[in-house]
C-alpha cells in the first residue's frame, strides 16, 4: 500500500468537492475516501477504511463495477460508468462517475472513482417522464379531438379522438397547415386573417370560448363541431391547443325539433285559414239560404199550385232542411273555434226532456226504432237545444252506421251525482285506435269516408257542447259488433 502525498491545493480540492472521491487498492478495499463521500453516504472516515468497496455498493451494480475496474486495471484506462452506492441507513445513491487507475512503475497501485450524485437529478428526471406519460395518457384517451398548432398554423400534435373525427391519421396531417385540412373552405381566409390578427394585437375572437362551428371531415362532408381553443407561449412561439367534439348528431336532433315546430306552424296557419274560410262561406251561404226557404214556405202556402208542384217544393224544403243543418253545424265549428260556442243553461227536468227529445228525432228516423230502456227523474242544468243536438247527433250517427239495422237503445244511469245516458247501435263499429280520434274536429273513418257521407263535425261539436256542461263524452265499440255512445252530466242536488 502506498503512501498519499497531497499537495495543500489537492486536498483543498479533494475535501471540498461535492463529488464523492474514493480510492481502492487493487483488490478492491478502501484506501481514502473524500468528506463528500462520507456525507452522502452517511459513514464517519474509521468505519469504512480499510474495507471492501463491495459493501457499500448497490448489488446491482456490483458486477459491472467489477467488470469495468478490471478493464481500467488491466487496460490503464479511464470509463464512464453509471453505479450506485447503498448509505448507511439502506437508501440508494445512483449518479455517474470516471473510473480510472494509477500505476507507479507500469504497475497498478490504485483504482480512483469520482463520482457524481444524480439522485435528486434523477428522481426530478423521473417526475418530468411521468407526468409526460401522463399528459400523453390523457392526450390520447381524450374524450374531445385535441390538436396543437403553431403560430404558423402548423399542425404539431393530433390525438386519436381527431383521428376518429375528421378520418386523418395523425402522420398524414402533423406539419401540415390546419387550413388545409379541416377548416371548411368559406372559413380559410378569416382563420388566416384571424390569426395575423391576433400575432398583431393579441386579441383573438374565437380564443377561450366555446363556439360552434362546421369542420371538414377527410371525406369532404362538412359536420357541426364545438370548438374551444386556448394559447400558450412557449419559447417565444404562440402554441393554440384546440379542444373539438362531434356535435353533427345533437345538431341534427335541434334541426329536426326546429322543422317539426315550423311544420307544425305551418299546418297550424293552414288551420287558421281554413277556419277563417269555413266561417266566411257558412255566413255567406246562410243568407241565400234563408230567403230561398223563405220563398219556398211561400210558394207551399200558395193556394193556386198544383199537386205535382207541391211534391216538387216540399222535396225541396227537405233538401234545404237538411242543407241549413250542415251550415248550422260548420257555423258552430267556426264558433267553437272562435271561442263563441255560447250555453243558455236552465233546469231541466231530465227525463221528460229526454222522452219529448227522443219522440221527436224518432218522426226523423223512420228506419230505426229508439228505445228508452231506464229514465230517471233528476233535475240537470243544461242548455237544453244544445243537449238536443247531442241526442239527436248520437242517434243519427247511430241510425246512419247502422244500416239494414233497425234497433237503437238509450239508457240512462244516475250514480253520485251524475246522469250517463248511452246511445247503443248494432252498427259498424269503430277501431280502437279510432276511438278517440273521432271526437276531433273533420276526423272521419276511411271506411265511413268511402260509404257515408258527412262532414266528420258532429262529435266534435258534441264535445264541445258537452265539455261546456262541464260533462264528459266518450265511445265503446267493436268493429262488426256495433257501437255505445256514452255522455256523462252533473245532476242538480
Ligand atoms: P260524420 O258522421 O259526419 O262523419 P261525426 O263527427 O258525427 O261525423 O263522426 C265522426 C266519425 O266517427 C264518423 O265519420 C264515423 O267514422 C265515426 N262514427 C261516429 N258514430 C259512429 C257510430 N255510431 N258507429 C260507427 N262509426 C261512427
Amino acid at each position: 500500500m502506498s503512501t498519499l502525498n497531497f499537495d495543500n491545493h489537492f486536498k483543498d480540492l479533494f475535501e471540498n468537492t461535492s463529488d464523492l472521491i474514493h480510492f481502492l487498492t487493487i483488490e478492491g478495499d478502501i484506501i481514502m475516501v473524500n468528506p463528500a463521500w462520507l456525507k452522502t453516504l452517511g459513514y464517519r472516515l474509521n468505519e469504512v477504511k480499510g474495507r471492501s468497496i463491495y459493501d457499500f455498493l448497490h448489488p446491482a451494480y456490483a458486477e459491472t463495477y467489477k467488470l469495468v475496474r478490471q478493464k481500467v486495471i488491466s487496460e490503464n484506462s479511464s470509463e464512464i460508468l453509471d453505479t450506485a452506492f447503498l448509505t448507511k441507513n439502506g437508501s440508494t445513491v445512483v449518479g455517474e462517475g470516471q473510473l480510472g487507475c494509477a500505476y507507479q512503475d507500469g504497475k497498478p497501485v490504485y483504482t480512483r472513482l469520482v463520482f457524481r450524485n444524480t439522485t435528486g437529478r434523477r428522481l426530478a428526471e423521473k417526475k418530468v417522464e411521468e407526468n409526460e406519460k401522463r399528459l400523453k395518457t390523457f392526450f390520447k384517451n381524450a374524450p374531445d379531438a385535441v390538436i396543437v398548432i403553431n403560430q404558423n398554423q402548423q399542425i404539431l400534435e393530433w390525438n386519436p379522438k381527431a383521428t376518429e373525427i375528421f378520418g386523418f391519421d395523425a402522420f398524414e396531417v402533423i406539419g401540415q397547415p390546419l387550413s388545409e385540412t379541416i377548416i371548411p373552405h368559406q372559413y380559410r381566409e378569416a382563420h388566416k386573417k384571424g390569426m395575423e390578427r391576433f400575432l398583431k394585437t393579441g386579441e383573438g375572437t374565437v380564443l377561450n370560448k366555446t363556439i360552434e362551428i362546421t369542420a371538414l371531415h377527410k371525406n369532404g362532408r362538412e359536420f357541426f363541431v364545438e370548438l374551444s381553443i386556448s394559447n400558450v407561449m412557449i419559447d417565444g412561439e404562440w402554441l393554440f391547443i384546440a379542444f373539438l367534439s362531434d356535435i353533427s348528431e345533437r345538431k341534427a336532433t335541434e334541426e329536426n325539433l326546429i322543422r317539426k315546430e315550423a311544420e307544425l306552424l305551418h299546418s297550424k296557419m293552414l288551420d287558421d285559414k281554413k277556419d277563417e274560410f269555413i266561417s266566411i262561406a257558412s255566413h255567406e251561404l246562410k243568407t241565400p239560404l234563408t230567403t230561398i226557404k223563405a220563398y219556398t214556405q211561400l210558394a207551399l202556402s200558395a193556394a193556386n199550385t198544383s199537386e205535382k208542384v207541391q211534391e216538387f217544393l216540399s222535396t225541396i224544403d227537405q233538401q234545404i232542411n237538411k242543407l241549413s243543418f250542415l251550415l248550422n253545424e260548420l257555423l258552430d265549428v267556426s264558433r267553437i273555434q272562435a271561442g263563441k260556442l255560447k250555453m243558455t243553461t236552465e233546469e231541466i227536468e231530465f227525463s221528460s226532456f229526454l222522452q219529448s227529445t227522443l219522440n221527436s228525432i224518432q218522426q226523423i228516423t223512420p228506419h230505426h226504432k229508439i228505445i228508452l230502456e231506464n229514465n230517471h227523474s233528476v233535475k240537470v242544468m243544461a242548455d237544453p237545444m244544445r243537449l238536443e243536438q247531442v241526442i239527436a247527433n248520437l242517434i243519427s250517427n247511430a241510425a246512419k252506421y247502422s244500416p239494414g239495422k233497425d234497433k237503437i237503445f238509450v239508457n240512462s244511469v244516475t250514480e253520485d251525482h251524475r246522469i250517463t245516458i248511452s246511445v247503443s247501435d248494432s252498427g259498424i263499429g269503430i277501431s280502437q285506435q279510432n276511438l278517440e280520434k273521432i271526437f276531433t274536429r273533420f276526423y272521419r273513418i276511411d271506411e265511413s269516408l268511402k260509404n257515408f257521407s258527412g262532414l266528420g263535425i258532429g262529435l266534435y261539436i258534441s264535445s264541445e257542447i258537452i265539455k261546456q256542461h262541464s260533462g264528459k263524452i266518450w265511445a265503446e265499440s267493436s268493429p262488426n259488433v256495433g257501437s255505445t255512445f256514452y255522455f256523462e252530466l252533473p245532476v242538480e242536488k
